[in-house]
């Protein structure tokens, strides 16, 4: 492995971020709080950088290697606010109703809408229904298996784990194995819980960051990185967990739910937004049951409203 670039600064992972304050890990494994150079401009949790030793027990970011897949979300203006880089995968963990196996619309169209995010991003994607030890009777699997069916027909694999009974939580660590993670997903499906099954040591982890970026208790606004034991990584926090799709013009929102991608280019205006145009392509592959009604309807919730 190279440590050590032409200009005598080691190269690094940034490990958490607080604002302008970083946490770069070093390539021996140490910690080390670090600032970035201002003419860096913004430097984000899974960031490759080259850092150089400053005065007393911190450094200067002085370069950060080229990105890949940036995750943002929508600050209060709309403007995107990047919460971390380089991530491989988004795991979306849902929620279906227990005993029935069904889910509500608007947990369907929010799943929609990060299998989306992670096709713009050009990242893979993940369907985790968790609690499946709350859809033991066979009538209730045979529904969650309907629910989730149109994200497998979509080519998304889907994966039913419990950390209570702990089914289907090796099939998850061989799909993170290697890569690295988000967990998102509403509120209550069972992001923390999988967390702390997935990272034993992830309290100590914690305390050690927070005190790294000098944030004390104040965790929670802090994006932070954890190594899971077999390898691969898992990117955490509040913001990174509830992350929202901003606005996509329509054609590009399109592109990102793949099953519609065999009928774009056939509607009978090029410029269709699938909402209520004549003779739309998608609309009659939903008539034609080749394409699944809800993720067209998931397609048009999330269409900017002034684009409806
Ligand atoms: P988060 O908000 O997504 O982080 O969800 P939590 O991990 O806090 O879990 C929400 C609730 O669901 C907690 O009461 C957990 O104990 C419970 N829970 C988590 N995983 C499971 C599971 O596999 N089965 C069942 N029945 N409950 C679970
Ligand atoms: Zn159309």
């Amino acid at each position: 492995m190279i440590t050590a670039s032409d200009d005598g600064a080691q190269y690094g992972l940034v490990i958490a971020n607080h604002g302008y304050a970083l946490l770069v890990e070093t390539a021996g494994g140490v910690m080390i709080p670090c600032v970035g150079r201002r003419t860096l401009g913004g430097i984000y949790c899974g960031d490759r950088v080259r850092w150089k030793q400053a005065d007393g027990n911190s450094g200067v970011i002085v370069g950060v290697e080229p990105r890949n897949a940036v995750l943002a979300r929508p600050d209060t203006r709309g403007n995107p606010k990047p919460l971390c880089v380089n991530l491989d995968q988004i795991v979306i963990v849902g929620l279906a109703t227990p005993e029935t196996g069904t889910m509500a619309a608007s947990d369907r169209i929010r799943i929609d809408a990060y299998l989306a995010a992670a096709e713009l991003l050009h990242i893979e994607a993940l369907v985790l229904i968790n609690k499946a030890d709350l859809y033991a009777s066979e009538a209730a699997r045979a529904a969650l298996d309907a629910t989730t069916a149109p994200w497998r027909d979509a080519g998304y694999d889907v994966l039913y784990s419990s950390t209570r009974t702990g089914a289907g939580i090796d099939a998850l660590r061989a799909r993170l194995h290697g890569r690295r993670s988000v967990l998102v997903g509403e509120s209550g499906a069972g992001k923390s819980s999988l967390a702390g099954e997935l990272l034993p040591e992830r309290e100590i982890r914690i305390g050690e960051i927070s005190s790294g970026i000098g944030r004390g208790r104040h965790t929670t606004t802090v994006t932070m990185l954890f190594h899971l034991p077999d390898g691969g990584d898992i990117i955490d926090s509040p913001g990174v967990r509830e992350f929202r799709l901003g606005k996509i013009p329509p054609a590009e929102l399109a592109g990102a739910f793949r099953d519609f991608r065999p009928f774009l280019g056939e509607c009978r205006y090029r410029d269709c937004r699938h909402v209520n145009e004549r003779d739309c392509a998608l609309e009659q592959a939903v008539a034609d049951k080749r394409l699944d009604a809800n993720r067209l309807a998931s397609y048009r919730a999330l269409l900017d409203p002034q684009e409806r």
